[in-house]
C-alpha cells in the first residue's frame, strides 16, 4: 500500500513508537518543525503511572492521570501525525514498521505500513509471568488503566460476594484473602492503598465482614523492595506489620489455580516447605519482560544477540548494530532501571538531540550555500563571507559536541499505606533516606508536580479532596 504520511519531502521522517514516559518526554522537547514526526501507539494517552496504584480502590478515577497523546500533538508547533495501532513489525533494511489496528473498531484497512528515515523505540515492557502455570488467566496485573479498572471492578465484588447470606465462613475468608505476588514498588505500593481502602472505607459501610480481611504480600528475595536503602526496608516492613499485611519472603510461587497460589518457602535450615494460599484477589506484579517486537527486532539484528533485557543501546541510545534507530526507556537496555525517571530523562536526551541534529544539518547546509557563493559570485565580499564560514563552522564545531546520555537519578518514592511513604533521594550529592507521615507529604507533592498537565493536577486533587470528605466510591462499575 502507498504510505499515509503526509510528509515534506525536504524534511526527514521521525517515527516515534509508544506513548508512555520515554516517548512522550521526547515529543514534549522535540522541535517538531524539523521532522515529519509521527507517532503511533496502541494507548492514544500519556499515563502517569506513579498514580496508578490510587486508581485500584478509586482513591484517583482513572481519567486523572491519562493525558490524550491528540492534545500534546496539537500543542506542538510543527504538526505531528498519530495512528493509533500496534508496531507488529520492523523492518530495519527497508526502513519500514508494519502497523495493525487492534482497536474494537475496525475499518477496511487494518494493517499498512509507515517507512521511516529516523525510528524511535519507546514501547515499553509487558508483565513478566516466568512461565508459571496458570498466572496468565487467573491474575490481575497492574500496568495501565484497564488493570487497575480491573482490579477495581474485582475487589468489590470479592467483597460483596463474600457479603451473600449465607456463604460458609471458609468461603468469606477465601474471598476476603487478597494476595499479592512480587514484593518490588508496585506490590507494596498496591498492597498499601488495598489496605487504607478496607480501614478508610469498607469497615465503615460493610463492618460485618471487615475483621475477616486480609492482604498478603509473597516475594522470592529475602526482603521487599529490594532496590531501597536497608533501613527503609526494615522501616516497611514494621510498617506492614502494623497494617497487618502478612509478608512471606523468600517464598517462590510455583503454581496458581482459579482459588488458589501455591508457593515454596525456604525455611532458615534449608529445607523447603510448600504453602498454598487461597484467594480472592490475585495481583502478579513481578517485574517486565519482553515485548513480542522488541523480540522480533532483537532476533533481526545479529549484533542484539547476546542482549537479554531489551534492545542494547550506546551512549547516544542508538540501538546497537542498527542503522537509524534509537530506544528508549524499559525497551532499552542502557544500563539503567526500569523507571519512568530513567525514560522520561531518556526522552529528553534524544528531543535535544535531534534538535542538535536538525540545526547541524541546517549549519552545513548554510555553509555550503556561502562557500559556493564566494567561488562562483563575482562581486561578492569576500572577506564577510568568509568571516561569516568561519563563524557558521564555529557554531556548527558547538553543536556537534554533544556530550552521550547521562542519567542522573533524583530519588525513590514509594507509598506503603497508612499515609506513610519512603524516599531514598539524592541531596547535595548525598543520599538522604526518609520514611513516615512528611515523606508521605512529599511524596504527594512531588509527584502532583510531575503529573502532566495543569488539568491532571487539578482532577488529582479533586479526587483527593473528594475521597478524603466523602470517602472512596465503592460503586462497582
Ligand atoms: P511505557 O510508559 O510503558 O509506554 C510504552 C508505550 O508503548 C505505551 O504507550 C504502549 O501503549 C506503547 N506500545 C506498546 N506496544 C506497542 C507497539 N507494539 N507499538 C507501538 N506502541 C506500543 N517509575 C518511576 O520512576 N517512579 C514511579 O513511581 C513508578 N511507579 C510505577 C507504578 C506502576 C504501577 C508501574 C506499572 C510502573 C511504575 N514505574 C515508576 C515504572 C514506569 O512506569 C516505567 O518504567 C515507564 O512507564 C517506562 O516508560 P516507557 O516509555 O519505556 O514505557
Ligand atoms: P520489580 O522487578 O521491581 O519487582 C518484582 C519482584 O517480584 C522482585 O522483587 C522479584 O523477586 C519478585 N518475584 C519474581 N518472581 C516471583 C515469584 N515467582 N514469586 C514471588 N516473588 C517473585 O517489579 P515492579 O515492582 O513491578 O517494578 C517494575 C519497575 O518499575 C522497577 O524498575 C521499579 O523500580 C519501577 N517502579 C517504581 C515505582 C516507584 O518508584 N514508586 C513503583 C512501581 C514500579
Amino acid at each position: 500500500p502507498e504510505p499515509q504520511v503526509p510528509r515534506d519531502p525536504s524534511k526527514k521522517t521521525l517515527v516515534i513508537l509508544g506513548t508512555g514516559w520515554g516517548s512522550v518526554s521526547l515529543l514534549k522537547k522535540l522541535d517538531t518543525e524539523n521532522y515529519n514526526v509521527v507517532v503511533i501507539s496502541p494507548r492514544n494517552y500519556f499515563l502517569f503511572t506513579p498514580l496508578l496504584p490510587s486508581c485500584t480502590t478509586g482513591l484517583i478515577e482513572h481519567r486523572s492521570i491519562m493525558e490524550p497523546i491528540r492534545s500534546i500533538c496539537r500543542s506542538k508547533k510543527g504538526p505531528v501525525t498519530f495512528y493509533e495501532a500496534e508496531a507488529s513489525s520492523v523492518d530495519v533494511n527497508h526502513k519500514i514498521v508494519k502497523i495493525r489496528d487492534n482497536s474494537d473498531i475496525r475499518g477496511v484497512t487494518t494493517e499498512t505500513e509507515v517507512p521511516y528515515d529516523m525510528l524511535v523505540v519507546g514501547v515499553g515492557a509487558e508483565n513478566a509471568t516466568f512461565g508459571i502455570p496458570g498466572v496468565r488467566e487467573n491474575s490481575c496485573f497492574l500496568k495501565e488503566i484497564g488493570d487497575a479498572q480491573q482490579i477495581r471492578k474485582k475487589i468489590m465484588d470479592c467483597v460483596e460476594t463474600a457479603a451473600f447470606k449465607d456463604q460458609p465462613e471458609a468461603e468469606i475468608d477465601r474471598l476476603l484473602h487478597m494476595v499479592v505476588v512480587g514484593g518490588g514498588p508496585t506490590g507494596v505500593e498496591f498492597a498499601g492503598e488495598l489496605r487504607d481502602f478496607f480501614e478508610d472505607d469498607i469497615r465503615k459501610l460493610i463492618p460485618d465482614i471487615a475483621d475477616r480481611f486480609r492482604v498478603t504480600l509473597i516475594e522470592a528475595l529475602p526482603n521487599v523492595l529490594p532496590s531501597f536503602s536497608k533501613q527503609l526496608i526494615e522501616y516497611t516492613e514494621s510498617t506492614f506489620k502494623e497494617e497487618e499485611i502478612t509478608i512471606h519472603t523468600k517464598t517462590m510461587v510455583k503454581k496458581v489455580t482459579d482459588k488458589t497460589v501455591e508457593a515454596e518457602a525456604s525455611k532458615p535450615d534449608g529445607t523447603k516447605e510448600r504453602i498454598v494460599f487461597p484467594y480472592g484477589l490475585l495481583v502478579w506484579a513481578t517485574g517486565n519482560t519482553l515485548r513480542p517486537l522488541v523480540r522480533d527486532m532483537m532476533a533481526s539484528i545479529p549484533a542484539q544477540k547476546d542482549s537479554r533485557r531489551g534492545l542494547a543501546v550506546n551512549e547516544y541510545l542508538v540501538v546497537q548494530g542498527a542503522r537509524d534507530i534509537w530506544a528508549v526507556g524499559d525497551c532499552a537496555v542502557a544500563g539503567y532501571a526500569p523507571t519512568a525517571q530513567v525514560a522520561s530523562q531518556e526522552g529528553t536526551f534524544l528531543a535535544r538531540l535531534f534538535n542538535n541534529m536538525a540545526k547541524t544539518a541546517e549549519l552545513e547546509d548554510r555553509i555550503q550555500t556561502l562557500s559556493s557563493s564566494l567561488n562562483l559570485k563575482p562581486g561578492v565580499d569576500s572577506a564577510s563571507v568568509s568571516r561569516e564560514i568561519e563563524d557558521t563552522e564555529r557554531k556548527l564545531q558547538r553543536i556537534k559536541d554533544i556530550k552521550p546520555f547521562h542519567y542522573s537519578h533524583q530519588g525513590s518514592l514509594a507509598y506503603i499505606g497508612s499515609e506513610k511513604a519512603v524516599a531514598d533521594v539524592s541531596w547535595f550529592n548525598g543520599n538522604v533516606a526518609s520514611g513516615g507521615t512528611m515523606t508521605y507529604y512529599f511524596w504527594r507533592s512531588a509527584y502532583l508536580s510531575m503529573v502532566f498537565s495543569t488539568r491532571n493536577r487539578l482532577l488529582v486533587l479533586n479526587d483527593w479532596f473528594k475521597s478524603k470528605l466523602f470517602g472512596r466510591d465503592i460503586s462497582r462499575e
